[in-house]
């Protein structure tokens, strides 16, 4: 089924081998409730706990793909929610750092990459709005939820060449890249219409 999926991906686009081999070996059945189980190749967002989403494949293929990852590619992922994106990243070698601001999913994920043996860098329960300041910087930062505007502190935390990929927008959302090419300098790439659940900044 896996292998199916990764067919439908390239269909519709997925051209990075690296990423579409991704696909075909994270257990994607296994980061949803079982109730969706049996639906887990579809290429569909299911419901989470703490009313969250497990994005579309096509969505975490896509995203990946902007990385253009390299093994040890030090990586900030926004919105750990299920941890089958952080898996994708995890497959490809990133050192990933990944952030949650619900503590339902948090700790639920903890729990789950201990019993996996998935051993993200670390896992955070915060607002990933601020980033990691004291982990940066990255060769890349995911945003996985839809941010009404870029925060500026995921730019500032972007290495030189770094790549910023995250959605932008309130009820539809563009993807969006940032390259960063010197300390002031972002090329910004504009990348096709997508739906995600909302990035909330906590106002505490
Ligand atoms: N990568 C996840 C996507 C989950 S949906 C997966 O495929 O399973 C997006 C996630 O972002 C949700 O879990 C949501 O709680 C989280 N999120 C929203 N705002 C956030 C913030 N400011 N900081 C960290 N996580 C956030």
């Amino acid at each position: 089924m896996r292998n199916k999926l990764a067919d439908v991906l390239a269909e519709k686009g997925i051209a990075d081998p690296a990423v579409l081999s991704a696909i075909r070996a994270v257990p994607r059945h296994l980061f949803m409730d079982s109730s969706f189980e049996g639906h887990a190749y579809q290429d569909k967002a299911f419901p989470i706990a703490a009313d969250q989403t497990i994005s579309q494949p096509y969505t975490v293929a896509f995203q990946t793909a902007l990385l253009q990852l390299k093994p040890d590619h030090k990586i900030l992922e926004i919105g750990t929610g299920s941890g089958y994106q952080t898996a994708v990243l995890l497959y490809l070698k990133a050192k990933v750092y990944s952030i949650e601001r619900q503590l339902e999913l948090f700790k639920k994920t903890s729990i789950f990459f201990k019993k996996m043996g998935y051993r993200p860098k670390k896992l955070i329960f915060g607002d990933g709005y601020k980033g990691l300041p004291q982990e940066g910087p990255f060769d890349g930062i995911l945003v996985t939820a839809g941010a009404p505007e870029v925060p500026k502190a995921l730019m500032s935390q972007l290495k030189i060449g770094g790549r910023l990929v995250i959605p932008v927008g309130i009820n539809n959302q563009v993807m969006t890249l940032f390259i960063r090419k010197s300390a002031k300098e972002f090329e910004k790439k504009e990348l096709g219409s997508f739906r995600f659940v909302p990035l909330l900044e906590n106002k505490n």
